[in-house]
């Protein structure tokens, strides 16, 4: 065995190194690249270890990312589509959120309404007039009742989505740690 050392580069950085002789691994003093000893033929060589395995490292925490982008996208489209679900849309066309105040001042107006007018009809010992006044207040009822449903499923399918959202935006913080 070679006790004198053996002259060999580094095979990253090219730099000189001298190893002793039956040395398998050394560090590359200049480029810090952990190296395998090879014999070939003829000749010794070195062999990059770490490097290679950081490069792969790499271009598995780049398909991660591109994988959970993705998955971002998939998610934004789907919430896209499904949201409209639950939107309601005005005379123009335009998608609005269920429970809206203006929607709730409407109704109340109703109901108020229909309540005076059962009032004004007994007042007026008109039974017809007190009937409608009933069926008007129970309509605004219902459908304040329906818009508050509404708003809730809505806000339950929005913070599903939220949720997902935020724990692939925080897998991907994960996955580009170094
Ligand atoms: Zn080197």
């Amino acid at each position: 065995m070679n006790t004198k050392g053996i002259a060999l580069n580094c095979n990253h950085c090219g730099a000189a190194l001298n190893v002793p002789g039956g040395t398998r691994f050394v560090t590359c003093a200049q480029c810090k690249s952990q190296l395998e000893v090879r014999r070939g033929d003829s000749a010794f060589f070195t062999a990059v270890l770490k490097q290679a395995r950081e490069s792969t490292r790499a271009v598995a925490v780049d398909l991660e990312l591109v994988r959970i982008h993705n998955e971002i996208q998939l998610l934004d489209r789907a919430w896209d589509t499904a949201c409209k679900r639950h939107l309601q849309r005005d005379r123009n066309g335009e998608y609005l959120e269920p429970g809206s105040a203006l929607k709730y001042v409407t109704l109340s107006i109703i109901v108020a309404l229909g309540i005076a007018v059962v009032f004004a009809g007994m007042a007026a010992g008109s039974v017809p007039g007190s009937m409608a006044g009933v069926i008007g207040a129970a309509l605004g009822l219902f459908f304040i009742w329906r818009e508050t449903k509404a708003r809730a499923e809505y806000d339950r399918a929005f913070n599903s989505y939220q949720k997902k959202r935020q724990s692939l935006l925080l897998s991907l913080k994960e996955a580009g740690k170094p």
